[in-house]
């Protein structure tokens, strides 16, 4: 048995609506996959923890708690993207709990690193609004329980198709917790120019990387090496926190990004190298979108294999459209103005 850690979360299927992208079966397939390739039972598994009072009303207020229960008691939804069924909120509850468990046995070194298979996702939850298939900011939850723990400085990096509008909203102005997203735009949720850097203590810790549709691998790698790395190697974090949205493959039906699971791969191998010179090894991943069933097992297995040390296969190759040199303008934007 390994070191590394993983969420399952117990009894998530009841959180589910009929023909939803944000549907059960997108862990249901990880979970099938990791089984398949035998990962499944050389992980080890993590219990979800009550989340903390002081922790949740640190990332969200309660109003956001009125509103959802207040929904959920009247048959609601919290809109138009976001359903709630009558155990969503426990099960979100869960989620959290899961990725806190996860995150803090990685901070006091009983796991080596983990990845959190989070659901529903939580990157798009605000401080006050459930919105974009998200109810609790999972990522944000396990931040702070980690600042409960005495962690001083945070990095959160952001990979998913969307713009992480909810984690930004947290910590934008905080100077405990570094935020960092890559991201398809134009598209929902509409936030994220590379003009949003941060404001009062946060300010210069947030970084944003918009790249136009048919961006891919290409783009992803240079955006690691010529912007996040040198902005974290400035921040110095004690830990890695990754937002995995796996919906940036070019299977995904929600977006326009042409990543491959070999580009997933290699940005996470060379996250997984920095975290061990720079964070001694604290690194932890938490799912947040992916909604072609294929590409998330693929992208899954793969980031599992690295945090294992195993050699990892991307089985579904790269798409048919060709990355579009168009993220070079986009790319270079963003490095005048953070002067990189
Ligand atoms: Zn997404």
């Amino acid at each position: 048995m390994s070191n590394v850690g993983i969420y399952y979360p117990l009894g998530h299927q009841a959180h589910q609506e009929p023909d939803h992208p944000e549907r059960p079966e997108r862990v249901e397939a990880i979970k099938d996959r990791l089984l398949a390739d035998g990962i499944w039972t050389a992980i080890q598994q993590t219990q979800p923890v009550p989340v903390p009072d002081s922790v949740f009303f640190a990332i969200h207020t309660p109003a956001h708690l009125q509103r959802l229960e207040a929904i959920i008691a009247a048959g609601g939804r919290s809109d138009e993207d976001t359903y709630l069924t009558p155990s969503s909120l426990d099960i979100a509850r869960n989620s959290a709990g899961g990725a806190i468990a996860l995150t803090n046995a990685v901070w006091v070194r009983e796991l080596a690193t983990g990845f959190a298979l989070c659901r529903p996702p939580g990157h798009h939850a605000t401080p006050e609004e459930a919105m974009g298939f998200c109810i609790l900011n999972n990522i944000a939850l396990a931040a702070q329980s980690l600042i409960e723990h005495g962690a001083k400085r945070l990095a959160i990096l952001d990979l998913d198709l969307h713009h992480g509008n909810g984690t930004q909203d947290i910590f934008y102005r905080r100077n405990d917790v570094a935020f960092i997203s890559i991201h398809e735009s134009p598209l929902y949720p509409g936030t994220g120019a590379p003009e949003e850097m941060g404001e009062a203590d946060g300010l210069g810790l947030t970084l944003n990387i918009p790249l136009p549709p048919f961006s891919g691998d290409a783009a992803r790698d240079a955006a690691l090496k010529e912007l996040i790395f040198p902005f974290l190697n400035r921040y110095e974090p004690e830990i890695l926190l990754v937002s995995l949205g796996l919906d940036a493959h070019w299977r995904d039906p929600l977006g326009y990004q042409v990543a491959s699971t070999t580009g997933y791969a290699q940005i996470l191998d060379q996250l997984n190298q920095w975290a061990g010179e720079m964070t001694d090894g604290r690194l932890a991943l938490f799912l947040e979108g992916g909604y072609d069933l294929d590409a998330v097992g693929d992208i899954a297995a793969a980031a599992f294999n690295i945090l294992l040390g195993n050699q990892w296969e991307d089985r579904l190759g790269p798409g048919e459209r060709p990355e579009s040199p168009r993220w070079e303008v986009a790319l270079k934007r963003v490095k005048n103005l953070w002067r990189f």
